[in-house]
């Protein structure tokens, strides 16, 4: 019966294991964006709540960048969707290779835009960072689509701004740098004194 027992419950305990490493295989593929392999929206909003409260605690400046790809509609257009979804890939992997350090991340935020959590980074560090991106989204050639760019707004935050307006304020400096003629990086400020908006063209912004 001893034997059984023993038995039973190594077996119990094999089943318990690979229920868990299926558990970690099913939390990490909810966390990862299929089509490109970079982080997903879900992991994003996670990556961002998590980083914004350490930026308030160790008194750090956090930037948080919204990139979109310039007229990436025309991809699917000219030359079909199935080619869309792979240049899409090819321009992921060269972002990815822009983010140097572990702890800042890129998410497929949705469609042709990329969200990137950039920690311990001021203006001035954000921008340069930033604009390595842009200049290697100069460089994706790939066969057939030819060469695209990608506007990116950015906002830089010490104090207590909750997710949903950093990411508006990213996003109206990525409207901005659309208007303005695409392929360029621009940083959001609000003007205290008029509470008017602001966003500046593409220079490293004084942190207020
Ligand atoms: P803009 O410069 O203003 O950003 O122009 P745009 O064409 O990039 O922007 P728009 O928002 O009009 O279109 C985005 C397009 O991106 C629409 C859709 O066809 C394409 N797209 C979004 N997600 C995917 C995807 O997963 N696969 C493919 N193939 N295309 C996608
Ligand atoms: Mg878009
Ligand atoms: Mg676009």
């Amino acid at each position: 019966l001893e034997y059984a027992v023993d038995a039973r419950t190594y077996e119990l305990e094999i089943a318990i294991r690979e229920l868990n490493e299926a558990n970690h295989e099913l939390e990490r593929k909810s966390a990862i964006d299929a089509l490109t392999g970079v982080a997903n929206r879900r992991l994003y909003d996670k990556s961002v709540l998590a980083e914004a409260r350490r930026s308030r605690r160790e008194k750090t400046p956090l930037a948080i960048a919204m990139l979109d790809i310039d007229d990436f509609k025309s991809v699917n257009d000219t030359y079909g969707h199935q080619c869309g979804d792979e240049a899409l890939k090819h321009f992921t992997a060269i972002l990815k290779e822009c983010i140097k350090r572990p702890s800042d991340t890129i998410c497929r935020y949705g469609g042709e835009e990329f969200a990137v959590i950039l920690t311990d980074a001021n203006p001035g560090a954000a921008y340069e960072i930033l604009e390595r991106f842009r200049k290697s989204a100069e460089l994706f050639n790939y066969p057939q689509v030819g060469c695209k760019t990608m506007s990116i707004g950015y906002t830089v935050t010490d104090i207590d701004k909750n997710a949903a307006l950093i990411i508006d304020e990213a996003d109206q400096a990525l409207y901005y740098s659309k208007k303005n003629g695409r392929n360029q990086t621009n940083c959001f400020l609000r003007l205290v004194d008029s509470g008017e908006i602001e966003t500046k063209e593409s220079e490293p912004i004084l942190y207020f």
